[in-house]
């Protein structure tokens, strides 16, 4: 099925608040939600495409991803496949569905409040930021890249578990399984309790019971792995990819970070981008800018023949359609920009300058003091300064 725009999905304009975003999926989830639209499968639809939008626009970086990269920019970002049932997507929405809501109807009594709840015993892993040069050639075309990350894996040995041979866990000893330690200091002016995590259990209430001796109990070790990213023609300097599940793994199976790839642009030998056009400064001797000619130049993936007419001026621009960089998610390219430039030799042979000194004489090129064409130059330059 076709995707829909996200913030067509929601009826908000691009620039919209996140105050907006919100009140927009409210009414959205209000009118479709399935309690209110029994075995009615467009309203389920319309819930669920709601709920991803609303996932993707109220989160300032996916909403910048999905800005630039249209859906490419947020694959993944619910798991790829979209929410598989309703209380998937309860479980992502507990700050817009929680506390005092309009909501408290649908959703009141059957979802934990979160607070307090126990953390697992696996940690998620981190993110991973990985800079990746990229030549001209490769954003105009795009292309598939592997690169090596260093990072966490999952440990062979415990499959994870950072458990010996499956021993398994145990309460901690230190908590008592609570996860969290209570500290109370008398003062003059009363009790003072004070609640942290616990330290030996990161606040999950378990211990691994015996640790596994290749990982030392975490559960990952680290490692190297390859991935490859696909990347669109069109990029520029600072934008970025994020390839969901590809930095460290967890502790203890706790779920993989992510992997950020950020783009830079080599600089060209000859070409210089400016937005999707590239520009390129060609230099031509005077004679053929004055007698015009053909004359083969570069493009970013071969050439391409121009022809210099005849009186070309030095700066004259060259627009050739379309031989630019492709734009990012749309079937459109920049130009090629040719910048002329008229080289005037220093040196001259013998035989150059006598033929040069002969041209100076004739009709279009001979510049005589005191002549009409002379005094009107200099009233013309009075004009311009009086
Ligand atoms: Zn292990
Ligand atoms: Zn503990």
């Amino acid at each position: 099925m076709e995707k829909k725009d996200y913030y067509e999905v929601l009826g908000v304009s691009r620039n919209a608040s996140l105050d907006e975003i919100k009140s927009a999926y409210r009414k959205m989830a209000m009118k479709h939600h399935p309690d209110r639209n029994p075995d009615d499968k467009e309203a389920e639809e319309m819930f669920k495409q709601a709920a991803e939008a609303y996932e993707v626009l109220s989160d300032e970086d996916k909403k910048a991803r999905y800005d630039r990269f249209g859906f490419d920019g947020v694959k993944g970002a619910y798991g790829g496949q979209g929410f598989n049932d309703f209380s998937d997507i309860f479980s992502h929405f507990s700050d817009i569905f929680s506390g005092g809501s309009i909501f408290d109807d649908f959703f009141g009594g059957s979802r934990s409040s979160g607070r307090g709840r126990k953390r697992s015993i696996g940690e998620q892993g981190a993110d991973i930021k990985m800079r990746m040069p990229l030549t001209l050639g490769e954003i105009a075309t795009g292309v598939t890249k592997k690169v090596k990350v260093k990072a966490f894996h999952v440990c062979d040995t415990c499959k994870g578990t950072g458990s010996k041979d499956g021993s398994g866990y145990q309460t901690c000893p230190h908590c008592n399984g609570a996860g969290e330690i209570r500290q109370v200091t008398k003062t003059f002016l009363g009790q003072i309790v004070n609640v942290t995590v616990c330290p030996t259990c990161q606040g999950s209430g378990q211990i691994v019971k015996e640790k596994c001796p290749a990982c030392g109990g975490e559960g990952r070790v680290e490692g190297e792995h390859t991935v490859d990213v696909d990347i669109p023609s069109g990029v520029e300097q600072g934008h970025y990819l994020t390839i969901e599940g590809k930095g460290h793994s967890g502790k203890r199976g706790g779920k993989p970070g992510n992997l950020h790839i950020i783009f830079e642009e080599k600089p060209h030998p000859f070409f210089k981008r400016v937005g999707n056009d590239i520009h390129y400064n060609l230099s031509i001797p005077l004679t053929l800018a004055t007698l015009g000619g053909e004359i083969e130049i570069p493009t970013i993936d071969g050439s391409t023949k121009i022809t210099i007419e005849q009186g070309t001026q030095p700066n004259e621009q060259f627009v050739l359609k379309n031989l630019g960089i492709p734009y990012l998610n749309r079937n459109q390219k920049g130009n090629l920009v040719v910048n002329i430039n008229v080289v005037i030799p220093k040196k001259l042979s013998a035989r150059e300058k006598e033929l040069l000194q002969e041209l100076s004489e004739s009709e279009n090129f001979k510049f005589i003091k005191n002549s009409k064409k002379h005094k009107d130059f200099f009233e013309k330059v009075k004009d311009t300064f009086f």
